[in-house]
């Protein structure tokens, strides 16, 4: 293989989940810049890499991005093979298309890599379809976080009539369902909380709009984390667990 980088997706953390291109990438590879949300079970495929952690998770100690450009462009130039190997898909908030236009004007081959991106993947692992005949007409993918800390406009959202999919949302519910209500969402709108998707310890959890930001709290529901907003989200099997938690919330509420 020619010397290049690869901005490959890992996928939402079962390793089985990973495509082929992204195992030949992984085999091929001389360094793997590797991010925290990356299940390390995934370099077994690798040969003979080096593998270097570049993590980046909100709030805690962060790898700058200039240095994470400069060390792929530096491992690059020396001809090795590089793969820069990111959670999810590297295009959905991942920032593959800055990191591949940034390589791209200094005269390096970028090819990108899908990966399964952690909102298609937590809905799925729990049977909810994303689309719904009759139901939803379409899929909305929205982060919570901002970098300027702006405010998104919740309230525009909720007259989509689309599912809703919350990326970083997790400290932020109490705003996204007091603005999705003031929207004219209705309260009775079923919400999924999807903790940790597709690895052994995934967790879910089942609300409704009105109690959202409650039952999270009930559930501790912790970061990684997307939250799937919508009339779909009433579909799929819901887990004991989950059910007692809504029940106790209910009760607790009198
Ligand atoms: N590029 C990634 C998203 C990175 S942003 C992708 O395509 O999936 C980080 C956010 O992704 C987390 O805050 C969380 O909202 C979500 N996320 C990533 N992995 C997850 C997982 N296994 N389960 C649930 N949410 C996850």
């Amino acid at each position: 293989m020619i010397a290049k980088v690869w901005l490959v997706g890992a996928g939402p953390g079962d390793p089985e989940l990973l495509t082929l291109k992204a195992v030949r990438a992984l085999k091929s590879a001389d360094i793997v810049m590797i991010d925290d949300l990356v299940n390390p079970a995934v370099l077994e495929h690798c040969v003979s890499a080096k593998v270097i952690g570049v993590g980046k998770r909100g709030g805690c100690r962060s790898t700058p991005q200039d240095f994470i450009h400069r060390l792929m462009l530096r491992y690059a130039r020396q001809g090795k093979c590089v793969v820069r190997l990111k959670g999810g898909d590297p295009c959905i908030f991942g920032r593959g298309s800055e990191e591949a236009e940034w390589l791209g004007a200094r005269g390096i081959e970028v090819e990108l890599v899908n990966g399964i991106t952690a909102g298609l993947a937590g809905a799925t692992q729990c049977g909810i379809p994303l689309t719904l005949r009759g139901v939803a007409r379409g899929v909305t993918l929205v982060t919570a976080h901002t970098q300027d800390d702006s405010s998104l406009n919740w309230q525009a959202l909720a007259q989509t009539g689309t599912t809703l999919v919350v990326y970083m949302g997790v400290a932020k519910l109490e705003e996204v369902q007091r603005e999705l209500l003031a929207g004219g969402l209705t309260a009775s709108t079923p919400v999924a909380m999807i903790e940790n998707a597709s690895l052994p310890h995934q967790r879910e959890c089942r609300s409704d709009l009105a109690n959202m930001s409650n039952v999270a709290q009930t559930f501790r529901l912790k970061s990684p984390a997307v939250i799937v907003i919508g009339e779909v989200s009433g579909q799929g099997r819901v887990k004991r667990e989950c059910l007692e938690i809504i029940d106790s919330h209910l009760s607790a509420k009198g």
